[in-house]
């Protein structure tokens, strides 16, 4: 049973965000260019993950948690929990394509394109070794004794791959059914649902906003302005009551909701009268203050220094 289902992470949402405002001549526009699209690669290839565990979740009794965040002593993130009736498995999902070379010592992971281009990048083993570490400790606080394990996944097969004999199974999305099928059956069972619903409860939000602070980009570099949800290029003006792109024409009455809600993933959750007129590109702040009054933004602070604060 799929607990929680996939949602967009909020990294790559943010990312997203910030290429479009980001000022093509900044420093960090190429980093962050890169990273959107690895971000958007890893995504993809954990819904094919999350779909291949679907069909499992019919003939086997396992939950599947995507996109996790828990605190333990500091909050980190796990791409796929799986919970059978033996154990609780971190799934690390690695979508890369090429050859690729997992290294023992030191632990690296190096990939070769066609091109022959080689990068280097951690060894996925580093950071599964340090979750499986962390929720065995965060059940032990809880006095919950389970067998946690994990295994790295390729999702997809435009990959060659070269491993060293590592502590965690390697597999692609293909394997991962019969996998887990296969998995040795103990004496001892747990109460999946149980510790299922106990993840839940005590899920944390993922606390990477605002991403300006995340990677210290200043808040000048970010472009303003209501961008067109059609054509996406042109930015739009607020006239007669409603949005209208200067480049396709389109109107919009809420298109000023995306670019508030870019304002809090990029610069901060909390927006005054004077920001938004400066964000939004719209000088009349009585206007403004219908806007931001009639979306679902809560007030904070007495009437003058008026802050709106805008749900992510
Ligand atoms: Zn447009």
């Amino acid at each position: 049973m799929i607990i929680k289902p996939d949602k967009e992470a909020s990294l790559t949402l943010g990312l997203r965000a910030l290429a479009k405002r980001l000022d093509r001549k900044h420093l960090l526009f190429d980093q962050i260019s890169k990273e959107l699209l690895q971000a958007e690669a890893g995504e993809y290839g954990e819904k094919f993950i999350m779909k291949q565990l679907e069909k499992l979740s019919f003939v086997m009794k396992i939950y599947v948690l995507h996109n996790i965040t828990l605190r333990y002593p500091l909050s980190f993130q796990i791409d796929i929990v799986v919970i059978t009736p033996y154990e609780v498995i971190l799934v690390e999902c690695k979508n890369i394509r090429g050859n690729v070379e997992l290294k023992n010592r030191p632990r690296q992971m190096i990939r070769t394109l066609e091109t022959g281009e080689r990068r280097i990048f951690h060894h996925p083993e580093v950071q599964l070794e340090e979750y499986v570490y962390n929720l065995k400790k965060f059940f032990n606080q809880h006095y919950i004794k389970v067998p946690v394990n994990g295994i790295i996944v390729f999702p997809f097969n435009n990959v060659r791959i070269d491993y060293e004999d590592g502590y965690f199974p390697v597999l692609t999305a293909r394997e991962l059914i019969s996998f887990l099928q296969q998995r040795p059956i103990k004496e001892k069972c747990i109460d999946a649902y149980a510790i299922s619903r106990f993840l839940v409860a005590h899920l944390q939000s993922y606390e990477v906003y605002p991403l300006c602070r995340y990677y210290g980009i200043e808040i000048e570099a970010i472009q303003p302005g209501v961008f067109c949800p059609r054509c996406q290029c042109g930015q739009m003006q607020w006239i007669k009551r409603k949005w209208i792109c200067t480049s396709c024409l389109h109107t919009d009455q809420k298109a000023h909701l995306l670019a508030l809600q870019d304002y809090g993933m990029l610069i901060d959750k909390n927006i005054t009268n004077k920001q938004a007129q400066h964000f939004l590109q719209l000088s009349n702040r009585h206007v403004i203050k219908r806007l931001l009054t009639t979306s679902a933004y809560y007030k904070v602070g007495a009437t003058k220094q008026r802050k709106y604060q805008i749900l992510l």
